[in-house]
């Protein structure tokens, strides 16, 4: 069984939405990598009654915890005697943390002020983890019936360095990880409710499990993600490819593509097989179309609606007859009836024809940027 595990990140500044919480995204990342279930997140404010709440409440559900912040000089920061008060220790000073640090604030040229001297301080039994990267040195406890709490600076670039440098190596060996890897593969779908998905593949989507799938779904299109975990990386691919080959043959061309590729990627791969320039008339989409067509098409030239996709050919070249052009239409076909909209897509190029009819309806900016995100799936699909 997975060993489990809890984030606890520590500062009133992310309660009250000036800092966003990259570090529980981060641990919550690395943490379940690494071979643990994280399956709580918490943030608390720099109080000290709540830090050490917490740490007992998070104690009684899991095996590991890890803390961000709180570790600084000043008042409020509050995690050392936080962790201190929930387990009981006194908090104990250790030269050998002083002197390091009064060893970086000298190499910096700075002045250390008495109140550094905190930094200095932990709880009884704790080993400390020095942090060249900055002055907070953070800490790691062993409980009596082998549970662990880590405690680690806030600044992310110090986090980074502690976790990848020395805390994920020394939890791995104290959980007997050994070296497990867990990968997620995200499968992206246009054109689909969330509903229609959950009816074509729901019987495979499992929250627990191993490999498990899960849906992530946004106006424009729903993300499958396939996460499994193994002893190695072949293993993991191994269980990935077998459930991806069974959403695929279920799913088919409505997948339009994996990880981190784009419908304007993709598109622009596909077209770039194909044909020279694309026109876009488009009176639908408020210029959503466009704004993302541009992204795919990175180093492209354009003027005004016409897309170069061969950079080498004149523009003079893009003509709606010409056999290099292919022109995508988005048109608004009815006005609003009971909050929905008619719209068409349409392509014409190398003598084809081809249309689409969509009825599309909620807030204006959603409908334009699905409307937009569909009108290229179609033409991906025309491509293909
Ligand atoms: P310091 O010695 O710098 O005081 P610290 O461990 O006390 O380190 P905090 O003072 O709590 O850390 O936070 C320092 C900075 O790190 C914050 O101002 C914020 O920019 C960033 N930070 C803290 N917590 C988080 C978090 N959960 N996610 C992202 N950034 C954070």
């Amino acid at each position: 069984m997975r060993p489990k595990a809890a984030i606890l990140t520590i500062g009133t500044e992310l309660l009250l939405g000036k800092v966003i919480d990259t570090n529980g995204a981060y641990l919550g990342e690395v943490l379940s990598s690494a071979g643990f279930d994280v399956n709580i997140s918490v943030s608390v404010g720099d109080h000290l009654r709540e830090i050490s709440k917490w740490v007992r409440i998070l104690f009684k559900e899991v095996d590991l915890i890890v803390t961000t912040g709180g570790l600084g000089p000043t008042k409020d920061d509050l995690t050392r005697q936080g962790v201190a008060n929930a387990l009981n220790l006194p908090l104990i000073f250790h030269e050998e943390l002083m002197k390091g640090i009064e060893a970086i604030f000298s190499s910096r040229g700075f002045r250390m002020t008495e109140n550094n001297r905190r930094q200095a301080y932990l709880p009884e039994g704790t080993s400390p983890i020095l942090n060249p990267m900055g002055t907070a040195p953070g800490f790691s406890y062993k409980t009596d019936d082998g549970k662990i709490i880590v405690c680690l600076p806030g600044v992310p670039k110090e986090l980074r360095f502690l976790v990848e440098g020395s805390v994920v190596p020394y939890l791995r060996k104290v959980f007997d990880l050994g070296h497990r890897t867990k990968r997620t593969r995200v499968l992206k779908v246009c054109g689909l409710g969330e509903s229609s998905v959950d009816q074509k593949i729901g019987d495979l989507m499992k929250t627990e499990g191993n490999p498990f799938v899960g849906v992530l779904a946004s106006p424009e299109m729903i993300r499958i993600l396939i996460t499994a975990e193994g002893n190695s990386e072949a293993d993991v691919g191994r269980m990935i490819g077998e459930v991806e080959t069974e959403i695929r043959r279920r799913l088919g061309p409505r997948i339009f593509g994996a990880d981190e590729e784009t419908i304007e990627g993709v598109v622009l791969g596909r077209l770039k097989e194909r044909v020279k320039f694309l026109m876009v008339e488009d009176e639908a989409t408020g210029g959503e179309l466009v704004r993302h067509l541009l992204k795919g098409f990175e180093g492209a030239y354009h003027s005004m609606s016409c897309l170069r996709i061969s950079p080498d050919l004149p523009m003079s070249l893009c003509q709606e007859e010409a056999p290099e052009t292919v022109l995508l239409r988005v048109q608004l076909l009815s006005k609003e009836e009971g909050g929905l909209k008619d719209f068409k897509i349409s392509f014409f190029g190398s003598g084809e024809v081809k249309e689409f009819n969509v009825r599309l309806g909620g807030p204006k900016e959603d409908v334009e940027r699905r409307l937009a995100v569909l009108a290229m799936d179609q033409l991906r699909k025309w491509l293909i």
